[in-house]
Protein backbone atom coordinates (compact mmCIF):
# COMPACT_ATOMS: atom_id res chain seq x y z
CA UNK A 1 0.00 0.00 0.00
CA UNK A 2 1.24 3.57 -0.77
CA UNK A 3 1.33 5.24 2.51
CA UNK A 4 0.77 8.95 3.03
CA UNK A 5 3.20 10.78 3.69
CA UNK A 6 4.61 11.50 7.29
CA UNK A 7 3.75 14.88 8.47
CA UNK A 8 7.86 15.73 9.06
CA UNK A 9 8.34 14.79 5.35
CA UNK A 10 5.23 17.28 4.24
CA UNK A 11 7.07 20.44 4.77
CA UNK A 12 10.54 19.04 2.89
CA UNK A 13 7.99 18.38 0.04
CA UNK A 14 6.33 21.37 0.20
CA UNK A 15 9.48 23.18 -0.03
CA UNK A 16 10.54 20.82 -3.22
CA UNK A 17 7.31 22.04 -4.89
CA UNK A 18 8.20 25.61 -3.63
CA UNK A 19 11.88 25.64 -5.41
CA UNK A 20 11.10 23.58 -8.17
CA UNK A 21 7.90 24.82 -9.65
CA UNK A 22 5.95 23.67 -12.97
CA UNK A 23 8.29 20.34 -12.75
CA UNK A 24 5.16 17.36 -12.12
CA UNK A 25 7.48 14.51 -13.33
CA UNK A 26 9.82 15.33 -10.50
CA UNK A 27 7.53 16.30 -7.97
CA UNK A 28 5.81 12.87 -8.85
CA UNK A 29 9.06 11.15 -8.47
CA UNK A 30 10.00 13.03 -5.23
CA UNK A 31 6.49 12.57 -3.67
CA UNK A 32 6.75 8.65 -4.19
CA UNK A 33 10.29 8.39 -2.21
CA UNK A 34 9.15 10.72 1.24
CA UNK A 35 5.69 8.50 0.90
CA UNK A 36 8.05 5.76 1.60
CA UNK A 37 10.36 7.09 4.34
CA UNK A 38 8.21 7.59 7.56
CA UNK A 39 9.53 4.69 9.07
CA UNK A 40 12.79 5.36 8.30
CA UNK A 41 13.33 8.93 9.97
CA UNK A 42 11.65 7.27 13.47
CA UNK A 43 14.50 4.95 12.96
CA UNK A 44 17.46 7.14 11.98
CA UNK A 45 16.81 10.25 13.72
CA UNK A 46 20.75 11.17 12.56
CA UNK A 47 19.10 11.26 8.96
CA UNK A 48 16.69 14.49 10.03
CA UNK A 49 19.25 16.08 12.45
CA UNK A 50 21.87 16.54 9.04
CA UNK A 51 19.11 16.90 6.40
CA UNK A 52 19.77 14.26 4.57
CA UNK A 53 16.51 14.26 2.82
CA UNK A 54 16.32 17.95 1.65
CA UNK A 55 19.99 17.61 0.59
CA UNK A 56 18.79 14.75 -2.05
CA UNK A 57 16.54 16.43 -3.60
CA UNK A 58 18.41 18.93 -4.37
CA UNK A 59 21.45 17.93 -7.09
CA UNK A 60 24.29 18.97 -6.49
CA UNK A 61 25.19 20.41 -9.87
CA UNK A 62 22.29 21.11 -12.93
CA UNK A 63 23.88 22.42 -16.36
CA UNK A 64 21.93 23.67 -19.00
CA UNK A 65 23.36 24.72 -22.66
CA UNK A 66 22.84 25.37 -25.96
CA UNK A 67 23.18 23.06 -28.66
CA UNK A 68 23.81 24.41 -31.95
CA UNK A 69 24.55 22.42 -35.15
CA UNK A 70 23.53 22.32 -38.75
CA UNK A 71 21.01 20.17 -40.58
CA UNK A 72 20.92 18.39 -44.18
CA UNK A 73 19.57 21.37 -45.89
CA UNK A 74 22.19 23.74 -44.37
CA UNK A 75 19.72 25.38 -41.90
CA UNK A 76 21.09 26.38 -38.06
CA UNK A 77 19.10 24.56 -35.78
CA UNK A 78 19.06 25.32 -31.89
CA UNK A 79 18.28 22.52 -28.55
CA UNK A 80 18.66 22.62 -25.85
CA UNK A 81 21.22 20.64 -23.59
CA UNK A 82 20.92 19.46 -20.13
CA UNK A 83 23.49 17.16 -17.56
CA UNK A 84 21.92 17.08 -13.94
CA UNK A 85 24.54 16.01 -11.43
CA UNK A 86 22.26 15.06 -8.93
CA UNK A 87 24.02 12.68 -6.43
CA UNK A 88 28.08 11.50 -5.80
CA UNK A 89 27.56 9.77 -2.45
CA UNK A 90 28.54 6.55 -3.76
CA UNK A 91 30.73 6.88 -6.73
CA UNK A 92 30.57 9.21 -10.00
CA UNK A 93 27.90 10.59 -11.58
CA UNK A 94 26.33 7.61 -13.41
CA UNK A 95 22.93 7.94 -15.65
CA UNK A 96 22.05 7.57 -19.29
CA UNK A 97 21.01 10.85 -21.92
CA UNK A 98 17.50 11.32 -23.28
CA UNK A 99 17.34 12.79 -26.82
CA UNK A 100 13.53 13.47 -27.45
CA UNK A 101 10.95 16.12 -27.82
CA UNK A 102 9.52 15.98 -24.47
CA UNK A 103 12.61 16.52 -22.56
CA UNK A 104 12.90 19.35 -20.47
CA UNK A 105 14.40 20.30 -16.77
CA UNK A 106 11.76 18.12 -14.60
CA UNK A 107 11.84 15.33 -17.15
CA UNK A 108 15.59 14.96 -16.83
CA UNK A 109 15.44 15.51 -12.68
CA UNK A 110 13.02 13.04 -12.24
CA UNK A 111 14.90 10.54 -14.33
CA UNK A 112 18.29 11.69 -12.52
CA UNK A 113 16.62 11.61 -8.90
CA UNK A 114 15.72 7.99 -9.27
CA UNK A 115 18.71 6.91 -10.64
CA UNK A 116 20.21 7.52 -7.41
CA UNK A 117 18.22 5.16 -5.57
CA UNK A 118 18.19 2.64 -8.72
CA UNK A 119 22.07 2.71 -8.69
CA UNK A 120 22.51 2.35 -4.75
CA UNK A 121 19.96 -1.03 -5.22
CA UNK A 122 22.54 -2.45 -7.77
CA UNK A 123 25.20 -2.46 -5.00
CA UNK A 124 27.89 -0.95 -7.49
CA UNK A 125 30.09 2.51 -6.20
CA UNK A 126 27.94 5.02 -8.94
CA UNK A 127 25.91 7.70 -8.14
CA UNK A 128 23.18 9.44 -9.38
CA UNK A 129 22.89 11.92 -12.52
CA UNK A 130 20.46 12.32 -15.89
CA UNK A 131 20.90 14.11 -19.05
CA UNK A 132 19.43 14.86 -21.96
CA UNK A 133 18.06 17.06 -24.84
CA UNK A 134 14.61 18.47 -26.26
CA UNK A 135 16.33 17.10 -29.73
CA UNK A 136 13.76 14.65 -31.41
CA UNK A 137 16.11 12.10 -33.40
CA UNK A 138 13.17 11.00 -35.64
CA UNK A 139 13.07 11.30 -39.22
CA UNK A 140 16.86 12.51 -38.43
CA UNK A 141 19.76 11.61 -41.22
CA UNK A 142 22.70 9.96 -39.39
CA UNK A 143 25.15 12.95 -40.35
CA UNK A 144 22.79 14.94 -38.94
CA UNK A 145 22.63 12.62 -35.78
CA UNK A 146 26.51 13.08 -35.78
CA UNK A 147 26.61 16.94 -35.74
CA UNK A 148 23.81 17.31 -33.16
CA UNK A 149 25.62 14.59 -31.07
CA UNK A 150 29.55 16.27 -31.58
CA UNK A 151 27.87 19.77 -30.83
CA UNK A 152 26.26 18.29 -27.69
CA UNK A 153 29.76 16.49 -26.29
CA UNK A 154 31.48 20.02 -27.45
CA UNK A 155 29.44 21.58 -24.68
CA UNK A 156 29.05 18.22 -22.19
CA UNK A 157 32.91 17.22 -22.35
CA UNK A 158 34.15 19.58 -19.48
CA UNK A 159 32.39 17.97 -17.23
CA UNK A 160 32.85 14.72 -17.51
CA UNK A 161 35.15 12.34 -16.26
CA UNK A 162 35.82 8.13 -15.15
CA UNK A 163 35.44 9.20 -11.84
CA UNK A 164 33.55 12.31 -12.69
CA UNK A 165 30.33 11.35 -14.92
CA UNK A 166 29.64 8.79 -16.73
CA UNK A 167 26.93 9.02 -19.29
CA UNK A 168 25.26 6.17 -21.29
CA UNK A 169 21.83 5.87 -24.01
CA UNK A 170 18.37 6.40 -22.68
CA UNK A 171 15.67 7.20 -25.25
CA UNK A 172 16.79 8.09 -28.17
CA UNK A 173 20.48 7.08 -27.81
CA UNK A 174 21.87 3.94 -28.37
CA UNK A 175 24.80 2.47 -29.51
CA UNK A 176 24.90 5.18 -32.74
CA UNK A 177 24.86 8.24 -30.65
CA UNK A 178 27.20 6.80 -28.16
CA UNK A 179 30.00 6.34 -30.90
CA UNK A 180 29.56 9.75 -31.89
CA UNK A 181 29.73 10.99 -28.67
CA UNK A 182 32.75 9.24 -27.38
CA UNK A 183 34.44 10.00 -30.34
CA UNK A 184 34.05 13.59 -30.19
CA UNK A 185 34.66 13.46 -26.51
CA UNK A 186 38.18 11.79 -27.20
CA UNK A 187 39.09 13.92 -29.96
CA UNK A 188 38.25 16.84 -27.76
CA UNK A 189 40.26 15.65 -24.90
CA UNK A 190 42.72 13.53 -26.86
CA UNK A 191 42.24 10.43 -24.21
CA UNK A 192 41.40 7.45 -24.98
CA UNK A 193 38.94 7.43 -21.31
CA UNK A 194 36.93 4.40 -22.00
CA UNK A 195 35.22 4.18 -18.93
CA UNK A 196 33.52 7.79 -19.51
CA UNK A 197 30.43 6.41 -21.35
CA UNK A 198 29.07 3.21 -21.78
CA UNK A 199 26.87 1.10 -23.95
CA UNK A 200 29.76 1.77 -25.96
CA UNK A 201 30.05 -1.21 -28.93
CA UNK A 202 31.97 -4.14 -28.62
CA UNK A 203 34.96 -3.22 -30.59
CA UNK A 204 36.17 -0.48 -28.63
CA UNK A 205 35.17 -0.64 -24.97
CA UNK A 206 31.76 -2.04 -24.46
CA UNK A 207 30.37 -4.65 -22.24
CA UNK A 208 29.06 -8.29 -23.67
CA UNK A 209 25.15 -7.77 -22.56
CA UNK A 210 25.25 -4.44 -21.77
CA UNK A 211 22.89 -4.23 -24.85
CA UNK A 212 20.48 -6.74 -23.67
CA UNK A 213 20.78 -6.29 -19.88
CA UNK A 214 17.68 -4.05 -18.86
CA UNK A 215 15.00 -6.24 -20.75
CA UNK A 216 16.69 -9.27 -20.00
CA UNK A 217 17.16 -8.06 -15.99
CA UNK A 218 13.90 -6.68 -15.78
CA UNK A 219 12.82 -10.54 -16.91
CA UNK A 220 14.59 -11.88 -14.29
CA UNK A 221 13.37 -9.48 -11.71
CA UNK A 222 10.06 -10.17 -12.28
CA UNK A 223 10.80 -13.91 -12.23
CA UNK A 224 12.29 -13.60 -8.73
CA UNK A 225 8.90 -11.90 -7.61
CA UNK A 226 6.93 -14.65 -9.61
CA UNK A 227 8.61 -16.95 -7.63
CA UNK A 228 7.74 -15.75 -4.29
CA UNK A 229 4.25 -16.32 -5.65
CA UNK A 230 5.26 -19.94 -6.75
CA UNK A 231 4.67 -19.42 -9.79
CA UNK A 232 7.23 -18.87 -13.04
CA UNK A 233 7.27 -17.21 -16.85
CA UNK A 234 5.98 -20.40 -18.31
CA UNK A 235 2.95 -20.42 -20.29
CA UNK A 236 2.49 -17.03 -19.15
CA UNK A 237 0.26 -14.51 -21.65
CA UNK A 238 2.52 -11.70 -21.51
CA UNK A 239 2.11 -7.90 -22.93
CA UNK A 240 5.32 -5.68 -23.34
CA UNK A 241 4.88 -2.05 -24.28
CA UNK A 242 7.23 0.12 -25.97
CA UNK A 243 9.66 -1.74 -29.09
CA UNK A 244 13.00 -0.24 -28.37
CA UNK A 245 16.18 -1.55 -26.66
CA UNK A 246 14.52 -2.29 -23.25
CA UNK A 247 11.14 -4.13 -24.82
CA UNK A 248 13.03 -6.04 -27.11
CA UNK A 249 15.18 -7.87 -24.76
CA UNK A 250 12.54 -7.94 -22.27
CA UNK A 251 10.40 -10.13 -25.06
CA UNK A 252 13.55 -12.18 -26.05
CA UNK A 253 14.20 -13.28 -22.55
CA UNK A 254 10.38 -14.08 -21.70
CA UNK A 255 10.36 -15.92 -24.76
CA UNK A 256 13.44 -17.98 -23.39
CA UNK A 257 12.01 -18.72 -20.01
CA UNK A 258 8.73 -20.18 -22.02
CA UNK A 259 6.45 -17.11 -22.06
CA UNK A 260 4.66 -15.78 -24.66
CA UNK A 261 4.30 -12.20 -25.81
CA UNK A 262 1.32 -10.91 -27.65
CA UNK A 263 1.68 -7.16 -27.85
CA UNK A 264 4.27 -4.80 -28.38
CA UNK A 265 4.05 -1.07 -29.14
CA UNK A 266 5.77 2.73 -30.11
CA UNK A 267 3.97 6.25 -29.89
CA UNK A 268 1.42 5.80 -32.59
CA UNK A 269 -0.28 2.68 -31.34
CA UNK A 270 0.38 -1.35 -30.81
CA UNK A 271 0.64 -4.83 -32.40
CA UNK A 272 -1.45 -7.45 -31.04
CA UNK A 273 -0.19 -10.86 -32.62
CA UNK A 274 -1.49 -13.59 -30.75
CA UNK A 275 0.51 -16.35 -31.94
CA UNK A 276 3.10 -14.69 -30.19
CA UNK A 277 5.00 -11.47 -31.07
CA UNK A 278 7.90 -12.23 -33.91
CA UNK A 279 11.23 -10.80 -32.36
CA UNK A 280 13.24 -11.68 -35.03
CA UNK A 281 11.32 -8.60 -37.44
CA UNK A 282 10.80 -6.35 -34.52
CA UNK A 283 14.47 -6.46 -34.26
CA UNK A 284 15.12 -5.81 -38.53
CA UNK A 285 11.80 -3.47 -38.10
CA UNK A 286 13.30 -1.41 -35.04
CA UNK A 287 16.69 -1.75 -34.98
CA UNK A 288 18.06 -2.36 -38.04
CA UNK A 289 15.81 -0.07 -40.52
CA UNK A 290 14.67 2.33 -37.98
CA UNK A 291 11.24 1.67 -38.72
CA UNK A 292 7.72 1.99 -37.38
CA UNK A 293 5.74 -0.64 -35.57
CA UNK A 294 2.71 -0.60 -37.65
CA UNK A 295 5.11 -1.65 -40.05
CA UNK A 296 5.14 -5.38 -38.53
CA UNK A 297 1.61 -6.12 -40.08
CA UNK A 298 2.94 -6.16 -43.76
CA UNK A 299 4.83 -9.40 -42.75
CA UNK A 300 2.71 -10.91 -40.61
CA UNK A 301 -0.73 -10.56 -41.87
CA UNK A 302 -3.23 -12.18 -39.19
CA UNK A 303 -1.17 -9.51 -36.68
CA UNK A 304 -3.34 -6.03 -36.26
CA UNK A 305 -2.28 -2.85 -35.62
CA UNK A 306 -3.94 -0.68 -33.74
CA UNK A 307 -4.44 2.92 -32.82
CA UNK A 308 -6.32 5.34 -30.37
CA UNK A 309 -6.40 2.54 -27.71
CA UNK A 310 -4.68 1.14 -24.90
CA UNK A 311 -2.09 -1.58 -25.25
CA UNK A 312 -3.22 -3.23 -21.15
CA UNK A 313 -6.76 -3.18 -22.87
CA UNK A 314 -5.37 -6.81 -24.03
CA UNK A 315 -5.89 -9.63 -21.42
CA UNK A 316 -2.63 -10.82 -19.49
CA UNK A 317 -1.18 -12.15 -16.91
CA UNK A 318 2.34 -10.52 -16.77
CA UNK A 319 2.49 -6.46 -17.79
CA UNK A 320 5.89 -4.89 -18.86
CA UNK A 321 5.81 -0.93 -19.62
CA UNK A 322 8.93 -0.43 -21.06
CA UNK A 323 8.27 2.73 -23.15
CA UNK A 324 8.15 5.42 -21.25
CA UNK A 325 6.73 7.68 -18.16
CA UNK A 326 3.23 7.48 -16.99
CA UNK A 327 2.20 5.24 -19.96
CA UNK A 328 -0.20 3.64 -17.88
CA UNK A 329 -2.99 4.66 -15.87
CA UNK A 330 -5.21 3.98 -13.08
CA UNK A 331 -7.84 2.83 -15.69
CA UNK A 332 -5.11 0.50 -17.07
CA UNK A 333 -4.34 -0.69 -14.42
CA UNK A 334 -7.88 -1.60 -13.26
CA UNK A 335 -8.44 -3.29 -16.60
CA UNK A 336 -5.12 -5.16 -16.18
CA UNK A 337 -6.38 -6.46 -12.87
CA UNK A 338 -9.56 -7.70 -14.15
CA UNK A 339 -8.25 -9.26 -16.80
CA UNK A 340 -6.08 -11.29 -14.89
CA UNK A 341 -2.75 -10.07 -14.11
CA UNK A 342 -0.48 -10.90 -11.50
CA UNK A 343 2.42 -9.14 -12.07
CA UNK A 344 4.31 -5.97 -13.36
CA UNK A 345 7.67 -4.70 -13.74
CA UNK A 346 8.00 -1.84 -15.00
CA UNK A 347 11.15 -1.76 -17.66
CA UNK A 348 10.99 1.97 -18.63
CA UNK A 349 11.18 4.89 -15.56
CA UNK A 350 8.06 5.65 -13.88
CA UNK A 351 5.76 4.15 -16.75
CA UNK A 352 2.99 3.76 -14.16
CA UNK A 353 0.88 6.57 -12.80
CA UNK A 354 0.59 6.81 -8.72
CA UNK A 355 -2.86 5.71 -9.30
CA UNK A 356 -1.79 2.78 -11.66
CA UNK A 357 0.74 1.89 -8.29
CA UNK A 358 -1.83 2.16 -6.11
CA UNK A 359 -4.04 -0.30 -7.76
CA UNK A 360 -1.82 -2.70 -8.29
CA UNK A 361 -0.31 -2.94 -4.73
CA UNK A 362 -4.31 -2.76 -3.21
CA UNK A 363 -5.05 -5.49 -5.43
CA UNK A 364 -1.97 -7.54 -4.06
CA UNK A 365 -0.36 -7.43 -7.88
CA UNK A 366 3.59 -8.21 -7.47
CA UNK A 367 4.71 -4.79 -8.78
CA UNK A 368 7.96 -4.18 -9.82
CA UNK A 369 8.69 -0.40 -9.57
CA UNK A 370 10.95 0.93 -12.45
CA UNK A 371 14.05 1.31 -9.91
CA UNK A 372 14.30 -1.97 -8.93
CA UNK A 373 13.05 -3.52 -12.15
CA UNK A 374 15.14 -1.85 -14.77
CA UNK A 375 18.24 -1.44 -13.03
CA UNK A 376 19.82 -4.13 -14.77
CA UNK A 377 20.91 -1.39 -17.86
CA UNK A 378 22.96 0.85 -15.37
CA UNK A 379 24.05 -2.11 -13.32
CA UNK A 380 26.04 -3.48 -16.37
CA UNK A 381 27.06 -0.16 -17.10
CA UNK A 382 28.76 -0.43 -14.12
CA UNK A 383 30.15 -3.66 -15.13
CA UNK A 384 31.55 -2.21 -18.36
CA UNK A 385 33.13 0.80 -16.05
CA UNK A 386 34.65 -2.41 -14.24
CA UNK A 387 36.16 -3.74 -17.26
CA UNK A 388 37.51 -0.63 -18.64
CA UNK A 389 39.54 0.06 -15.63
CA UNK A 390 41.04 -3.51 -15.57
CA UNK A 391 41.01 -3.23 -19.53
CA UNK A 392 39.77 -6.79 -20.04
CA UNK A 393 36.59 -7.66 -21.33
CA UNK A 394 33.98 -10.35 -20.02
CA UNK A 395 32.50 -13.07 -22.10
CA UNK A 396 29.14 -13.20 -22.82
CA UNK A 397 28.35 -15.94 -20.13
CA UNK A 398 29.85 -14.61 -17.15
CA UNK A 399 28.32 -11.14 -17.66
CA UNK A 400 25.14 -12.33 -17.74
CA UNK A 401 25.46 -14.37 -14.64
CA UNK A 402 26.93 -11.31 -13.12
CA UNK A 403 23.58 -9.23 -14.11
CA UNK A 404 21.37 -11.93 -12.77
CA UNK A 405 23.06 -12.14 -9.42
CA UNK A 406 22.73 -8.73 -9.31
CA UNK A 407 18.96 -8.95 -10.04
CA UNK A 408 18.32 -11.43 -7.78
CA UNK A 409 20.22 -10.00 -5.21
CA UNK A 410 18.02 -6.20 -5.50
CA UNK A 411 14.95 -8.90 -5.69
CA UNK A 412 16.06 -9.94 -1.85
CA UNK A 413 17.19 -6.42 -0.38
CA UNK A 414 13.64 -5.02 -1.62
CA UNK A 415 11.37 -7.70 -0.44
CA UNK A 416 13.57 -8.13 2.80
CA UNK A 417 13.41 -4.12 3.30
CA UNK A 418 9.82 -3.84 2.60
CA UNK A 419 8.86 -6.56 5.62
CA UNK A 420 11.47 -4.99 7.77
CA UNK A 421 9.77 -1.63 7.56
CA UNK A 422 6.34 -2.91 8.08
CA UNK A 423 5.33 -3.45 4.26
CA UNK A 424 5.67 -6.66 3.10
CA UNK A 425 5.46 -7.63 -0.90
CA UNK A 426 5.13 -3.82 -1.56
CA UNK A 427 8.27 -3.41 -3.45
CA UNK A 428 7.74 0.24 -4.01
CA UNK A 429 8.83 0.80 -0.44
CA UNK A 430 11.20 -1.89 -0.12
CA UNK A 431 13.18 -0.15 -3.35
CA UNK A 432 12.68 3.53 -1.90
CA UNK A 433 13.96 2.53 1.58
CA UNK A 434 16.87 0.30 0.86
CA UNK A 435 18.44 2.61 -1.73
CA UNK A 436 17.46 5.97 -0.27
CA UNK A 437 19.57 4.58 3.33
CA UNK A 438 22.55 3.26 1.67
CA UNK A 439 23.03 6.91 0.23
CA UNK A 440 22.26 8.58 3.46
CA UNK A 441 24.38 6.74 5.11
CA UNK A 442 27.53 7.49 3.00
CA UNK A 443 26.20 11.42 2.74
CA UNK A 444 26.36 11.55 6.96
CA UNK A 445 29.56 9.71 7.05
CA UNK A 446 30.80 12.28 4.45
CA UNK A 447 30.08 15.23 6.75
CA UNK A 448 28.26 18.21 5.31
CA UNK A 449 28.94 18.49 1.04
N1 LIG B 1 19.21 5.01 -18.99
C1 LIG B 1 19.35 3.79 -18.24
C2 LIG B 1 18.59 3.91 -16.93
O1 LIG B 1 17.55 4.50 -16.90
C3 LIG B 1 20.79 3.33 -18.11
C4 LIG B 1 21.74 4.30 -17.50
C5 LIG B 1 23.20 3.87 -17.57
O2 LIG B 1 23.50 2.81 -18.07
O3 LIG B 1 24.02 4.67 -17.07
O4 LIG B 1 18.96 3.38 -15.91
Amino acid sequence: MTTKMDEKLEPIFQEVLSRNPGEVEFHQAVREVLESLGPVIVKYPEFGQHKIIERICEPERQIIFRVPWQDDKGNVQINRGFRVEFNSALGPYKGGLRFHESVYLGIIKFLGFEQIFKNALTGLPIGGGKGGSDFDPKGKSDNEIMRFCQSFMTELYRHLGEYTDVPAGDIGVGSREIGYLFGQYKRITNRYESGVITGKGLNYGGSMVRTEATGYGAVFFVDEMLKVRNESFAEKICVVSGSGNVAIYTIEMINELGGKVVACSDSSGYVYDEKGIDLELVKQLKEVERRRISDYTQYRNHARFITGKSIWDIPCQVAMPSATQNELTGKDAQNLIKNGCIAVGEGANMPTTPEGVKKFLEAGVSFGPGKATNAGGVATSALEMQQNASRDSWTFAYTRERLQDIMKNIHEVTYETAEEFGSPRNYVVGANIAGFIKVANAMVAMGLI
